[in-house]
């Protein structure tokens, strides 16, 4: 007898199962330079720490021109919340700067521009692609890296090769989506260590019943949930919030 071989999940099915648990939020976009300078600010901070330090710096540096007349003494106070606020101040001053001197102070809308911005890698640049201009692209970290594996989309070891792998794979219509959703529900059900396999609405997951799944502990989504995890950044940036 033959095995039976598992089948990934089709993204049309993983996005309408995912779309129905998160429905999308309303409210108005970020814009470019908050997306780009919150985005960066998030790296290894919590989100609410993000929040609180980007509110901050917009209230007093709210786009290019004026951060890029900062200096790190001045910054570096109202970014403390963020973490790594000594090494972070240099980089989104210098990023102002480059905007100014290069980009006419308007953060530019293509991922090659972008990627030359010190401090700015694929995912930040996604991310500003993404939520800063609607535009489609696939900001990948650790959640869609893993879940994409998980579901046997792709076959990869680094988050780079999962965008590149997604790209080919997802119909472009997704891409502005597949982060945002991921994220959701890398937090809430398909976590790093003891996914809810029991409780994930996604039929057809090839690991449900490979991996250890883990005990129920923590937030539910409920209304509300997910305004804790993007909504204090979205409120700080004055529109959606960014992952
Ligand atoms: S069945 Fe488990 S591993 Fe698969 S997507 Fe759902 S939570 Fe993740």
């Amino acid at each position: 007898m033959r095995a039976s071989r598992k089948v990934a999940p089709a993204p049309s099915a993983v996005v309408s199962a995912l779309r129905r648990r998160y429905p999308p939020e309303t409210g108005g976009a970020a814009g470019p330079f908050r997306t780009l300078v919150a985005t960066v600010l998030s790296q290894r901070t919590r989100e609410e720490r993000t929040a609180e330090a980007a509110g901050r710096l917009f209230a007093a540096y709210p786009d290019a021109p004026s951060l890029a007349a900062a200096s790190p003494g001045e910054v570096v106070p109202l970014i403390r919340p963020a973490g790594f606020y000594n090494q972070k101040a240099p980089v989104i001053i210098e990023i102002a700067r480059r905007l100014v001197a290069d980009f006419g102070g308007e953060v530019p809308r293509d991922l090659e521009s972008l990627l030359s911005l010190p401090g700015v890698g694929r995912k930040t640049a996604n991310c500003v692609l993404v939520y800063g201009f609607g535009l489609p692209a696939i900001p990948v970290d650790t959640h869609v890296h893993r879940i994409s594996n998980r579901l046997g989309w792709v076959r990869t070891r680094s988050p780079e090769e999962t965008e590149l792998a997604l790209r080919a794979l997802l119909p472009r219509r997704y891409w502005p989506d597949i982060n945002e959703l991921l994220v959701l529900f890398g937090r809430e059900l398909c976590r790093p260590v003891g996914p809810r396999c029991p409780e994930c609405p996604l039929a057809g997951c090839p690991s449900r019943g490979i991996l250890r799944t883990g005990r129920r502990k923590g937030r539910a989504y409920a209304p509300g949930f997910r305004s804790s995890l993007l909504g204090g950044l979205g409120k700080a940036l004055g529109g959606r919030g960014v992952s």
